[in-house]
């Protein structure tokens, strides 16, 4: 590797690159790492973190709500938008800054510059400069997209920039039905904002279990979120300092913002991948092999730039698994079967493994456990909501091959669940464990009474 100036180039300084350049240097690897925008990726500086500490924010307004029932009296509770994302801000430069220790702590050197290829083992970078590297790691993630071009376009957002909007709008519509646009319009709701969300698909979140996607749209127009669906918006036209948006259905609509959350496509344009040979997939990402490896041997490829299942943790394995096996002599796939996911919208969603759907098509017999009831906190809250919890078992095994949880907690419980999901647990062990009472949990270990088993039917 002596003829290269680094053993390693990573484009990309997000969840999958900082790992893989950590422990490619940590391996003895000569690193360098480029970061266009900001060290830390999507994740820390326009993702799950910040977009997090907005949801926490936005579930004050139910408490206070809540607070009531339980004998508390508060003061009319006011909300300042700046103040917020000033904090968060402040949250997001210190965890960046934590990023950019650590890889230089691991010997790790970042050009805070745009990388190109110029040719299979060169990457260009600010100024002209040219470093050459025996190995190479596309990290550039993904980029949000936003669907056919419709008149006044350019006023939609995407959620990259409803993080630093200056105020809270008053009413904010929104295009997309996946977790995204599920989760800012909770995040809108929550924090007092009037919420329209449509979408073209015959309901939310595809690809959750029906009875999930059933259950929080009931739960999210009881908190007042229009939602619209078989449904696109048709034009948006500025009227002042409003927008005036027509819909595919006819209807009009007056909004202070306008966002987008239709989709996000991988980071692979004008890197000069194609140039040098690597080929891309039908679903816009990166080919590569169970390594990561794509189809020039030296050049991997890692997160959602792959577009496998784009979320932070697997970013991170696979950044990880590709620097030992490459750097650690310790070749390493990723197992992507049973990955929990979330989504942080209030009401909120937690699951791991098949749907219901899925199991039908799968299995010879699917036998089905749900619950949904009134949880112990709104009794006295007054709050009109329900938890509901599903079991998807393996009539033949008896092993439990998705959990689906959609409440108070439902992130937390998916995290645990997905352990007994992919330790191959048997409906007999939930069963068999003793429940923690009183606890929401505590159902998914007291569910008897199947509600439906289905022979798989056979393929005509
Ligand atoms: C609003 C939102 C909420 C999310 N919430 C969650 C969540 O709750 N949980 C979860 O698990 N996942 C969540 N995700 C997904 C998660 O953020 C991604 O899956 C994860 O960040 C992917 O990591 P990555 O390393 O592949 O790419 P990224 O983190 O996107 O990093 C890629 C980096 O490459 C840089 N880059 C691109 N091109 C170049 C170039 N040519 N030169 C130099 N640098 C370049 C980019 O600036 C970026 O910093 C969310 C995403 C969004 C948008």
């Amino acid at each position: 590797m002596s003829d290269y100036e680094v053993d390693l180039f990573v484009i990309g300084g997000g969840s999958g690159g900082v790992r893989a350049s950590r422990i490619a240097a940590q391996h003895g690897a000569r690193v360098m790492v480029a970061e266009e925008y900001r060290v830390g990726g999507t994740c820390v500086i326009r993702g799950c973190i910040p977009k997090k500490l907005l949801v926490y924010a936005s579930r004050f307004r139910a408490e206070f709500e809540d607070a009531e029932g339980f004998g508390w009296t508060l003061p009319q509770a006011t909300f300042d938008w700046p103040t917020l994302i000033a904090n968060k801000d402040k949250e997001i430069a210190r965890l960046e800054s934590a990023y950019s220790a650590t890889l230089k702590k691991s010997g790790v050197e970042i050009v805070k510059t745009r990388a190109v290829l110029v040719d299979p083992h060169t990457v260009q970078v600010a100024d002209g400069r040219c470093v050459r590297a025996a190995y190479i790691l596309i990290a550039t993630g993904g980029a949000p997209t936003y669907g056919d071009s419709i008149p006044g376009l350019e006023h939609a957002i995407s959620s990259n920039e409803a993080f630093h909007l200056p105020e809270l709008p008053a009413h904010v519509v929104i295009q997309g039905g996946g977790y995204i646009a599920v989760e800012f319009a909770g995040i809108f709701g929550g924090l007092g904002s009037q919420v329209t969300l449509v979408y073209r698909g015959d309901n939310i979140l595809r690809g959750f279990d029906d009875d999930v996607r059933k259950h929080v749209r009931q739960d999210m127009e009881k908190r007042s979120i229009r939602v619209i669906t078989g449904c696109k918006i048709a034009a948006i036209e500025k009227s002042g300092s409003h927008f005036s948006v027509r819909f595919s259905n006819g209807n009009q609509s007056t909004a202070d913002v306008v966002m987008f959350a239709t989709g996000r496509a991988p980071n692979v344009n004008k890197i000069g991948l194609r140039e040098v040979g690597v080929a891309l997939g039908k679903n816009g990402g990166l080919v590569v092999d169970e390594y990561s490896r794509t189809s020039v041997p030296h050049i991997y490829g890692v997160g959602d730039v792959t577009n496998r299942i784009n979320l932070t943790p697997v970013a991170i394995r696979e950044g990880h698994a590709f620097a030992d096996t490459v750097f650690g002599g310790k070749p390493t796939a990723v197992d992507h079967v049973h990955v929990p996911t979330a989504v942080f919208s209030d009401p909120e969603v937690g699951a791991v493994g098949l749907t219901e759907a899925e199991a039908r098509l799968r299995l010879a017999q699917t036998d089905v456990y749900k619950s949904m009831f009134k949880p112990l906190k709104a009794t006295l809250s007054g709050r009109d909501t329900t938890v509901f919890l599903k079991l998807v078992v393996d009539g033949i095994t008896d092993r439990v091959v998705g959990c689906h949880i959609v409440g108070e907690g439902a992130a937390e419980m998916a995290q645990m669940a997905a352990i007994t999901v992919k330790m191959g647990a048997k409906k007999a062990d939930f069963d068999a464990t003793m429940a923690l009472h009183p606890t929401i949990a505590e159902e998914l270990v007291t569910m008897r009474q199947r509600s439906a088993s289905y022979a798989r039917e056979a393929a005509e």
